[in-house]
């Protein structure tokens, strides 16, 4: 293990490779997943950035070059990563980090690129989550590409939830497409009539079928469903006409129209038949709830793939600032570090830089823990399904017990006895990872996707007048424009907080947040340089205010923290997306400073690249704990009426006539008091006597701690702005532009 005192003295040389990237992301030991990369790699710096080099994004319509780059993507094996080798794919098992690391290479170079092999596995996610086994065999098989001597084309589809009125999203309960009963013959099986019109959907130029949300316009039909329509189903089937986006354009979006008559059993998870009427196994929500909590995280992913990939283009067009100026000769400072030479266009690099890592790490990390969960979850439904439960109240009911068992794990000490017994009951490990994963899912989504888009505009900014023009290398523009599509869609970002108002509460999740904060107090004990004190404080800070604004109410006596208060809970829950993103990033060094020493490749300059990784998660968590000190602040002390100077709210306040009073016995005295108000009444010039609440105290304390906290983070944004002006880059970028 390298240590700290080496890590001090060394400089990274190079910008972190494959073998770093690799362990860092825990896919060292996949060679499958390695092949995905480069794979994907090949596509977006090949195909893809050609043709937005040509100006593909300057058409809204579907051209024989966009469908070019699907069949690219069918050739590079993206397509196959969906499935299950006996479908047709090659990797085996849960596939949340194949699916984001293949959209991460894509994004480098191409939001809407990377969207459209998303779409695709968006339009099957419903069948693979909830599909029965027909349903999945049918439409994975026949969405696969060919394999070699196979004469066909892979089916392609889209996802249709989203409609024109009243613009239902993903999370309302109103829908306006509907389904009836065309014809039930006895002992047959039910034809539908589903008649749905979609808003914006992602592939539809080219989709051979849809799955579409619905709901009964039918007494013979219960509630809502998601369906399968086929482009041969007898009735409309219309493509619409292509959605005029200013974002995303590789990527097919349009409003479609569906009348088509369909079977039953086109039902995502199939009906039952009771009293004569169709019961679907699962409602649209349900199905729903199911396939975003998945693909929303390759979304949040692709817009740290972008602030990352923004680095090597921003220093090359630094240092190469100046030249060919007069003034500039070859040697010179001005020559060979152009703007490099100011603080300030480093510090700038660094942040765009520490962004990326932290939302790349802890994009990933959601991707890893899904594929977790994925087996545990399945094993949990049987389990909970043979005792006759299966979802809604009684499955809450059931799997409280073992929350209170994991809460116990978590407080017990690293030698306690019970641990084993505790950690090896799945559905303990079931609730944890549940738990978790209803926060991190939504951090990815909201965080990564949202102050990405504003830390791109960063990134462009520092390209100055090239940056917003098509010739900026690295299509800078687009990525910023784009991100703003990343953070809307799947869920705006209202829904994401929505989300983590509630799962951010869970006793489970909090006892879980306690612990991390215990964990970074170690790690900082270990590795000060990680800034990991400066987090566990301001987990603290956020922890308490949480804890504060549940129990208190305003001035009127209602509640602070409530569902509908989103003045207080969205900002609480921004706030934890910061403190997240900056865990998990510390956590990926840590990894590095683990395993990097065993990698021939990534051992090389290690100590310069952890000092690096390091420094960067220390700036990170710098600006966290500011973000949190300013939103937490804001809760506090925001929702007090401020004291006036009338007579009532004033008598806390001295008198200039008693302060010279006391001075005689308490010298020193008048420059302590604040609030002094003159015989005359008048008073000093502000709002009113400074005001305090209940338990200020205790914040003030937290928070100034937190403040003193902050010591050495400049000092590591020096540091690795200093790398960030050495950093060896290639003589040009590996994409055409
Ligand atoms: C290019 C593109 C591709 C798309 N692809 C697909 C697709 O393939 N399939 C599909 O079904 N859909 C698709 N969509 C639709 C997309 O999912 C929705 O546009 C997105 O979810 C936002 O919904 P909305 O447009 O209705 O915005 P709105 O819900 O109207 O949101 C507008 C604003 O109001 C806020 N807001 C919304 N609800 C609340 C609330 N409860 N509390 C507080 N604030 C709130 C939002 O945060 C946002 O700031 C696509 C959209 C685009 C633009």
């Amino acid at each position: 293990m390298a240590t700290l005192a080496l890590v001090e003295e060394k400089t990274m040389l190079t910008l972190p490779g494959d073998a770093v990237r690799q362990i860092q992301w825990r896919f060292s030991d996949r060679f499958d997943l390695q092949m995905l990369v480069q794979s994907a790699r090949g596509v977006a710096r090949g195909t893809v950035a050609r043709m937005v080099a040509a100006g593909e994004r300057n058409t809204h319509d579907w051209t024989p070059a966009k469908n070019e780059m699907m069949e690219a993507f069918d050739r590079a094996g993206i397509t196959a990563a969906f499935m299950e080798p006996e479908e047709g794919g090659f990797i085996s098992g849960p596939k949340n980090l194949a699916l984001s690391l293949a959209a991460f290479e894509l994004a480098w170079v191409d939001g809407g690129a990377a969207t459209s092999s998303l779409a695709g596995f968006l339009a099957l996610a419903p069948i693979h989550e909830r599909g029965t086994a027909e349903q999945i065999a049918r439409y994975k098989s026949l969405s696969a590409p060919p394999q070699p001597g196979e004469d066909r084309k892979p089916w392609r589809g889209a996802f249709v939830l989203t409609e024109p009125i009243p613009y239902v999203g993903v999370d309302t309960g109103m829908l306006s497409g509907k389904m009836r009963i065309a014809e039930w013959k006895d002992g047959e099986e039910p034809m539908l009539q589903v008649d749905k019109r979609g808003r914006f959907i992602t592939n539809i130029a080219f989709a051979n079928f849809v799955t579409a949300a619905a709901i009964s316009d039918d007494p013979r039909i219960k509630g809502s469903c998601v369906i399968i329509l086929e482009e041969t189903d007898e009735g409309i089937f219309d493509h619409g006409t292509p959605t005029k986006k200013l974002v995303h354009q590789l990527s097919s979006t349009g409003d479609p129209i569906f009348n088509l008559k369909v079977p039953a059993s086109r039902i995502v998870g199939g009906y039952t038949v009771k009293d004569g009427v169709i019961i679907p196994n699962y409602n649209h929500g349900e199905v729903i709830e199911a396939v975003f909590k998945r693909t929303r995280v390759a979304v949040g992913l692709m817009t740290s793939a972008k602030l990352l990939s923004a680095v090597e283009p921003v220093i090359r067009y630094q240092r190469e600032r100046f030249r060919g100026a007069e003034g500039a000769k070859p040697g010179s400072l001005r020559y060979e570090q152009g703007i490099q030479q100011r603080e300030d266009a480093l510090h700038r690099v660094v942040e765009v830089w520490a962004t990326g890592e932290a939302g790349t790490a802890l994009g990933f990390a959601t991707a890893r823990l899904f594929d977790t969960l994925e087996p545990i979850e399945k094993q949990k439904t049987a389990l909970l399904k043979e005792s006759g439960i299966q979802g809604g109240r009684a499955e809450m009911k059931a799997l409280k017990e073992s929350e209170h068992r994991a809460i116990e794990l978590l407080s017990l000490s690293a030698d306690d006895p019970r641990r084993a017994e505790l950690e090896a009951d799945f559905l303990v490990q079931f609730v944890l990872m549940d738990a978790e994963t209803n926060v991190i899912c939504p951090a990815t989504k909201l965080w990564n996707t949202g102050h990405g888009a504003n830390i791109l505009r960063e990134a462009v900014s520092l390209m100055g007048g090239y940056g917003i023009t098509e010739d900026c290398p690295g299509f800078l523009a687009n990525k910023w424009m784009d991100a703003q599509l990343e953070a809307t869609y799947e869920g705006p970002e209202a829904v994401q907080r929505r989300q983590l108002t509630v799962t951010m509460t869970s006793e489970v999740f909090l006892a879980q947040f306690r612990a991390w904060t215990l964990d970074m107090r170690r790690i900082a004990s270990q590795r000060p340089g990680t800034g990991a004190c400066t987090l566990a404080s301001a987990m603290n800070l956020w922890l308490w205010t949480l804890n504060y604004l549940q129990k208190t109410t305003d001035p009127s006596g209602a509640k602070l923290y409530h569902g509908q208060r989103q003045g207080v809970t969205f900002p609480l829950a921004d706030a934890l997306c910061w403190l997240i993103a900056s865990r998990y990033q510390i956590l990926d060094v840590l990894e590095l400073e683990a395993k990097g020493p065993f990698d021939p490749v990534a051992a090389e300059g290690l100590e310069g690249t952890l000092q690096f990784l390091s420094d960067l998660c220390h700036v990170q968590a710098a600006s966290a704990a500011g973000e949190v000190s300013r939103i937490c602040a804001e809760l506090v002390f925001g929702y007090n009426c401020h004291p006036s100077w009338d007579e009532e709210e004033h008598r806390s306040c001295f008198l200039a006539s008693e302060l010279d009073e006391y001075e005689e016995t308490m010298p020193g005295i008048s420059a302590m008091a604040l609030d002094v108000l003159a015989s005359d009444g008048t008073h000093p010039q502000k709002a009113g006597p400074c005001a305090g609440c209940a338990g200020s105290a205790e914040f003030l304390r937290l928070q100034n701690k937190l403040t003193t906290c902050l010591s050495g983070s400049r000092l590591a944004k020096d540091r690795a702005a200093e790398t960030v002006s050495k950093v060896m880059i290639p003589e040009a970028l590996d994409y055409p532009v």
